[in-house]
């Protein structure tokens, strides 16, 4: 037996104890799965999506006790901020984070609020908080009147704050930020950045009252490496390809592709497009590879090979052990101050 039957022959005996602890468990047990998870995961949960998807689906089935999330941690947080008392969420690995929510913390948040409105006002602005972020941000954001968004609702946040509130302050992702601001037709020039190593975020008192979206300067690592030479070098070597990516990718980017969405708008224009399209991507390499594999009358290609390292911490050893201790291991917990504010800033998301 050569080194990769060895392997494929272990996953297979992992797969097969995973299956059949969630056949014993039954309906107690919802397995979650983002998009950017190992296909050997995916194939191994009961949803799949991006996170707002899966935020939705977490609060849906009242029969289920147990709920393993299959992503960073961020997002089993949200799915344990929503869920009834009864209740219990788990990660695989509670090491899996993001470097982008670990760009923010409720520290610096409250010096940079304290900052904004001590010039503009309290009544003037609202913060949005893009799920990328702990649950001390959302709760933040909840205390304060906003609401988190997803890349796939951004904008109808921004709007919903809009009708509410002359500013937005949004963290933790400026480029989530700047592309909605700009796709519901906000002016660069009313876009502002904070950086908190500086004295009001490296803005003045003008720039501050002049501005309608204040952003936060944290961004996505695996997104922002794309780069416009891999647009070019693309369309060089593949006469009609359409370039789509995601709204975590810097301005030029944005503005150079022919699409631009969230995982789930992503999955949707891949099924949609016409059989023997070409379709190069600017999002993490894994959800590509599937895409690849879901669709083999495309061509589906990585603008750039991006992996997300927090993401491929879930694997199929982890997820064992998880539902091996159900209820046990790596259980989610947030304390109810914090849970409650989140939740409100959650819960107004899930009405937009
Ligand atoms: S892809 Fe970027 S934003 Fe998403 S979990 Fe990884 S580091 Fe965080």
């Amino acid at each position: 037996m050569n080194q990769h039957d060895q392997i494929d022959e272990i996953q297979a005996e992992l797969i097969q104890k995973i299956q059949n602890r969630k056949s014993e468990l039954g309906k107690k047990l919802l397995v979650l799965t983002h998009h950017y998870q190992r296909k050997e995961i995916v194939a191994l949960g009961d949803y799949k999506g991006d996170s707002f998807t899966l935020s939705k689906k977490s609060t849906e089935d009242v029969n289920v006790t147990y709920i393993i999330f299959c992503g960073v941690h961020f997002m089993a947080e949200s799915a344990a901020i929503l869920a009834k008392p009864h209740q219990i969420v788990q990660i695989p690995d509670m090491e899996a984070g993001c470097w982008m929510a670990d760009m923010l913390d409720h520290v610096q948040l409250s010096r940079a609020w304290e900052d904004v409105t001590n010039i503009i006002g309290l009544d003037q602005i609202l913060p949005v908080v893009y799920v990328n972020s702990d649950a001390y941000i959302k709760a933040f954001c909840g205390h304060h009147g906003g609401l988190t968004c997803t890349s796939s609702n951004a904008g109808n946040a921004f709007e919903w704050c809009l009708e509410r509130a002359s500013k937005i302050f949004f963290f933790p992702d400026q480029h989530l930020g700047r592309n909605t601001a700009l796709s519901i037709g906000i002016p660069e020039e009313k876009i502002i950045v904070w950086n908190p190593e500086k004295p009001l975020g490296g803005n003045t008192k003008d720039s501050i009252q002049n501005a309608k979206i204040i952003l936060w300067h944290g961004y996505c690592l695996v997104h922002t490496r794309f780069k416009i030479a891999h647009i070019e070098q693309v369309r060089k070597n593949n006469k009609d390809v359409k370039v789509v990516v995601h709204p975590e990718c810097e301005k030029e980017v944005v503005q150079a592709a022919d699409a631009v969405g969230s995982t789930g708008f992503i999955e949707k224009y891949v099924k949609q497009a016409p059989v023997g399209s070409t379709i190069a991507i600017g999002t993490e390499i894994n959800f590509i590879n599937r895409l690849g594999l879901e669709n083999p009358e495309k061509k589906i290609l990585p603008l750039h090979h991006s992996l997300c390292p927090n993401m491929y911490k879930i694997n199929l050893e982890n997820l064992l052990k998880t539902i091996e201790n159900v209820g046990v291991m790596n259980v989610i917990t947030i304390p109810d101050d914090i849970k409650k504010n989140a939740k409100t800033a959650l819960e107004k998301m899930l009405l937009l």
